[in-house]
């Protein structure tokens, strides 16, 4: 039996990790970094979320999570763990208030996100997801220093495809030396609520192969369910959500190699 207490430094076995990034907010890098998550858990593997966006945690509010769910061991935080066994630390767990914006400057959120990696008890996972700060400031250069990150994602929309925005993600991490494994596609298209009926209409979404080089591994429709994902979960069970994680995980675990 574990000695909780015992135990000053957290005992962490964790076979791959993967950072999501995004070239600036609001592309739903947070919805990616979740549906690569249950994805991946519905696989079977052993998951936890790092949500290293100190400023804007999305994390706990897709999973519909309230404070307090973070516990101290000793020097260390427990990871909170959602409904479907997925382990989450977020700043807004640690809030006593999370609508308390966190008015902190680069260094105290860098201190933050270590923490985050250092102090807390992980446990065994299979695949650890890093949702990262939107961008290319310091504390997403913070996280891919002070996390050994075997590869990213970058989520991203149609519009920004054609943007440079995306190149600019690519190449810090080219510049940091951490493999890029593709390309998340979020609101690629639409499915029709009324009928079901896949309607494209953005006419720079890559159809298949490459943006810059680099590999798209999923596309991600807007749809009810996905946008619904806070206030009623995830239905896995729906046709089109199952096949939309299929295709994730599916991606995910040959780049990975798990
Ligand atoms: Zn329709």
């Amino acid at each position: 039996m574990m000695e909780k207490n015992t135990l000053d430094k957290p005992v962490n076995k964790i076979r791959k990790i993967i950072g999501v990034m995004s070239g600036k907010g609001g592309v739903g890098k947070s919805t990616v970094s979740y549906l690569i998550a249950s994805a991946l858990k519905l696989k079977g593997y052993t998951v936890g979320i790092l949500d290293s966006d100190i400023t804007g945690p999305s994390i706990p509010r897709l999973f519909n999570l309230k404070k307090g769910g973070i516990q101290a061991e000793g020097n260390y935080l427990i990871p909170f763990e959602t409904q479907q066994g997925i382990k989450v630390v977020s700043m807004n767990l640690l809030l006593e208030n999370d609508e308390q914006p966190v008015i902190w400057r680069g260094p105290l959120l860098s201190k933050a996100v270590q923490q985050f990696w250092e102090d807390v008890a992980w446990g065994e996972l299979d695949f650890l997801i890093v949702d990262m700060p939107p961008g290319t400031a310091d504390v997403a250069l913070t996280v891919m220093q002070a996390i050994p990150i075997n590869g990213l994602i970058v989520a991203t929309t149609p519009h920004e495809m054609v943007a440079m925005i995306v190149s600019k993600s690519i190449n810090m991490a080219k510049a940091m030396k951490i493999p890029v494994w593709g390309l998340i596609e979020n609101m690629s298209y639409l499915i029709c609520p009324e009928c079901g009926k896949k309607i494209d209409f953005f006419e720079n979404t890559v159809n298949s192969g490459s943006k810059n080089g680099v590999e798209i591994l999923a596309k991600i429709p807007m749809m009810r369910e996905i946008s619904a994902i806070s206030t009623k979960g995830l239905p896995v069970q729906n046709e089109k959500v199952a096949a939309i994680l299929e295709e994730i995980a599916e991606a995910v675990l040959k780049k990975s190699a798990l």
